[in-house]
């Protein structure tokens, strides 16, 4: 391997998309990964299913990025977009299949087919990967890169793409080291917040609650300013808290308002009705099973298991048959159905999020190329910038589109500089033979 490849360091996504864009154009590759092999955190990703993308038209996917983080994938988006990552696996033997909801999958629903085909297109390409390597730093002087550090290694390269990932789910190789060396090389850098986190609540939950599903509920954060940001998905209550994909939409906000103030969760288990609406749907409830208890007919709308909770919170007993039910306490019922306050956030650990907020400021990177604007010949990539998308295939596509987008502009810089370089050399070997 030439002293002048291209270094990529990390092999998540982003560095496999990268390196296998770089190679393809004919540029000599080096990726360096410091676990025993690649894209660990891509094999746990989607449940172990991978969602590889979201459907739709590429703009709309890119509108599912906050504001600025949209502005700054646009460029990377139409260069390597949904269909291109679908084609690219379809190409190497994994087909994908949408779902309902838009989210992509392997038909296979193995993330590990997805991560053969990356690892694959790079070592096709002619890449060379480097296993259990941890890159240590980053060389640089007069304004350029020079090299990285292996311990007491130096490799050196003109051109260095970093694609180390975010500080989250660190037992993947994700500790966050490409971050402190973006400090260093004095970019600024956007504090690390969770985003896709579990959210922990105190006082805990009730203990039988743990394994209780809610289909399309809706989840609302409130501060004492009112509510801050909403979400409705799916809602599992676990032994730690509550996950599922309206609760790790919500943790990026809840992690920011945490700062601040108390933030306390509420949830809505019939989003699709309001309060008049609900009323009059439970009346006509109660008025059809009105021998019943009401225990037993809330059971029929909800998951048994927080009904005696809900009972409780409003004092109404149990056994109260559907005819003597007031007018009250049902109104009562449906307002903690439509609002239910369920306890205070209490911590949002960073290393449980499945993204990492903040990092690389997008600011100091040019969107069309992926370069650095503090360090000549680095180029940044994946969820090592300031990058977090929603659950739903969102941040795979964007650490996709950035890699690519990476390897193509290292590539072409790489590519120009040796044409240089042997245009110099033929004309140095052109002198001496005169
Ligand atoms: C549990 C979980 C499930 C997820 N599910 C999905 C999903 O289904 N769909 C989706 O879109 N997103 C999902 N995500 C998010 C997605 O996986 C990440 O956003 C994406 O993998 C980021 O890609 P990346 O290449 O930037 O970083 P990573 O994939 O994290 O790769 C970074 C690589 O760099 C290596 N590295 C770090 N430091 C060094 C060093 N010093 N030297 C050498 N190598 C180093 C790491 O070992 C790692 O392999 C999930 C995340 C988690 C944790």
């Amino acid at each position: 391997m030439s002293a002048n490849s291209i270094l990529v360091i990390g092999g998540g996504g982003a560095g496999l998309i990268a390196a296998w864009r770089a190679a393809s154009m004919g540029a000599p590759i080096l990726l360096l990964e410091r676990n025993h092999k690649a894209g660990i955190k891509l094999l746990i990703s989607g449940g172990g299913k991978c969602n590889v993308t979201h459907d739709g038209p590429i703009d709309d996917l890119g509108k599912a990025f906050p504001k600025l983080e949209e502005r700054f994938l646009r460029y990377a988006l139409h260069t390597f977009t949904n269909e291109d990552v679908r084609n690219m696996l379809l190409d190497k033997g994994v087909p994908t299949i949408i779902r309902e909801d838009g989210r992509v999958f392997p038909e296979s629903q193995r993330a590990g087919d997805v991560v053969g085909a990356l690892v694959g297109n790079v070592l096709s390409s002619g890449g060379k990967m480097r296993f259990d390597a941890r890159v240590t730093g980053i060389l640089f002087g007069s304004g350029s890169v020079t090299g990285i550090a292996l311990g007491g290694e130096q490799l050196s390269s003109r051109h260095v793409i970093l694609t180390t990932g975010g500080a989250s789910y660190k037992k993947t190789g994700t500790t966050g080291d490409g971050i402190a060396w973006g400090r260093q090389l004095a970019h600024t850098i956007v504090p690390l917040r969770p985003a896709l986190a579990p959210l922990m609540i105190t006082p805990p939950l009730p203990r039988d609650w743990r394994g209780v599903a809610v289909r399309g509920g809706r989840l609302s954060i409130h501060s004492g300013r009112g509510e801050i940001d909403s979400w409705q998905g799916d809602i599992l209550f676990t032994h730690e808290g509550i996950s599922g994909p309206a609760a790790l939409g919500l943790s990026r906000r809840a992690a920011l308002a945490l700062e601040q103030d108390e933030v306390t969760l509420h949830l809505d288990l019939f989003p699709a009705s309001d309060f008049a609406e609900l009323d009059s749907q439970l009346n006509q409830v109660v008025n059809a099973n009105r021998g019943k208890k009401i225990d037993t007919i809330l059971c029929g709308m909800l998951p048994d298991r927080i009904v005696p909770y809900l009972l409780g919170k409003i004092q109404v007993p149990a056994s109260t048959r559907g005819y003597v039910l007031t007018r009250d306490a049902r109104r009562n019922i449906v307002a903690l159905l439509k609002s239910w306050e369920i306890g205070r956030i209490g911590r949002i650990d960073i290393d449980r999020g499945e993204v990492t907020a903040g990092g690389i400021a997008l600011d100091d990177v040019v969107p069309r190329t992926m370069e650095s604007k503090k360090v000549r010949g680095l180029y940044l990539a994946g969820e090592v910038l300031d990058i977090a998308g929603p659950i739903g295939g969102y941040n795979l596509q964007a650490a996709f589109s950035t890699g690519f987008v990476a390897g193509a502009s290292a590539a072409r810089s790489w590519l120009e500089s040796n044409e240089k370089n042997s245009r110099a050399a033929d004309s140095s070997a052109q002198k001496e033979r005169e």
